[in-house]
């Protein structure tokens, strides 16, 4: 899975160790506290807010550079991205199975191209929780062998599959992962085991499916790359590795790594919940500001919502806008929707090309067709909860929401300079 880009090369470890939203905080965490940022706990009182620092909440995580010489009011430079990707969520109670095998209950998160989900070797992941009462703690969970399948039915048992493949999300994607008879615990006790525990410590999890395929580069000249995730570890990574390399200590700058967003955003962890404008507002406390300085910082900040854009498919030309086709390896895509599914505007785009000038980086500009329904982002969400002018931007990719995407290979690097040089004004 080695390509000769560094940047695309940690991307592909970055999403290799990023099964679930709480391996991507964990390996954003790991990264920027390589590079000398630290960690401060939400549960603290934060009395010295400036400089490196970051927090974690779950599938989340917000990382700041803040010199110590901005003062009250100092406006921020804010790039948002999210950690989850569409996928196959463990039910609570997950043991199941009939006609001789064992299965495991799972519900639909997001909106995955649920074809994408069949014939694949899937893993286990996420975190559970370990202890009882107050002493209760976080464990992540990796397990990277070929454990379930949702296996697809053979064409002589349903000879029209290939005039459109109906799935039925109730039915259909229980995925296969042992013979014999399903017993009650099967799964807490597979996971206890991979973690060193007993079923007994286990109170609590949230586990998902992942595919096993490592990411790697594709295409003759290898121009391209697939890997599950790209929606949106491809923006998390470059923020991350943005925020590292702008290398900004005059000002205030940000990276926000939110969770939920393939659902809307509306959680503890998303981009509709309190948890930026909370952070905000305690670093503005913290360096000596008050709540007229915090919303008079408001006006000077931007924020670079970072996500998957749609790049031109060669097979369906039909659902693209004719004259706003956005290529593979073309750089960053400013994307424009004017009934606000992105939150894009002239200002913005006026601002993020100029700083794209700035090193270089080539854009190009995104309009959903106009008879077809928009995607979102967190974008419109960041800008109507803060007031923050909001742009829109992201690397373009093909196969949005399968279970392995595709991207250009150059992108990421371009993306990451871009945010960088963001960051960095
Ligand atoms: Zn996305």
């Amino acid at each position: 899975m080695q390509s000769s880009d560094p940047v695309l090369n940690d991307l592909f470890s970055y999403i290799a160790t990023s099964p679930s939203p709480f391996h991507a905080v964990a390996a954003a965490a790991e990264r920027l506290e390589a590079v000398g940022f630290t960690q401060l706990d939400e549960a603290e009182r934060w009395t010295e807010p400036a400089g490196r620092h970051f927090v974690k909440r779950s599938g989340a995580l917000i990382a700041w550079v803040r010199s110590d010489a901005a003062g009250p009011g100092t406006p921020v430079r804010l790039v948002g991205a999210h950690t989850d990707s569409p996928n196959l969520r463990i039910k609570p109670n997950p043991d199941t199975g009939r006609a001789g095998y064992r299965q495991l209950g799972v519900e639909v998160y997001g909106g995955p191209l649920l074809n994408s989900w069949l014939d694949r070797d899937l893993g286990i992941s996420g975190r559970v929780f370990v202890g009882s009462g107050t002493s209760t703690e976080q464990q992540l969970v990796q397990i990277n062998s070929p454990v379930a399948r949702v296996a697809q039915l053979a064409i002589h048992l349903d000879r029209e599959v290939n005039d459109g493949l109906k799935l039925d999300r109730q039915q259909h994607l229980a995925p296969i992962w042992g013979l014999g008879a399903p017993t009650d615990g099967d799964l807490v006790a597979e996971v206890a085991q991979t973690i060193g525990t007993s079923p007994e410590e286990i109170s609590g999890f949230d586990l998902m499916l992942h595919d096993l395929t490592v990411p790697a580069s594709l295409g003759i000249d290898a121009t391209m790359y697939a890997a599950p995730r790209i929606d949106n570890l491809a923006s998390c990574h470059a923020a991350v590795i943005g925020l590292i390399d702008s290398g900004a200590e005059d000002g205030f700058s940000m990276i926000c790594l939110f969770d939920h967003e393939e659902v809307g955003s509306g959680s503890a962890t998303g981009a509709d919940g309190a948890m930026l404008a909370h952070v905000l507002e305690r670093i503005e406390l913290g360096c000596g500001g008050d709540r007229e300085s915090l919303l008079r910082s408001t006006t000077g900040s931007w924020c670079v919502s970072a996500d998957g854009a749609h790049a031109v498919h060669p097979n369906y030309l039909d659902r693209y806008e004719p004259d706003h086709h956005v290529v593979l390896n073309g750089g960053p895509v400013i994307k424009t929707n004017t009934n606000e599914r992105y939150a894009t505007a002239a200002d913005g785009v006026a601002m993020f090309r100029s700083v794209c000038e700035t090193v270089g980086v080539a854009t190009q500009v995104y309009s959903h067709r106009t008879n077809l329904a928009c995607g979102s982002t967190i974008g419109p969400l960041t800008a109507a909860n803060l007031g923050i002018r909001t742009i829109d931007v992201g690397s373009a990719q093909l196969s949005m929401h399968s279970a392995r995407e595709l991207g250009g290979s150059e992108d990421p690097a371009l993306l990451t300079a871009a945010l960088g040089a963001f960051l960095a004004t």
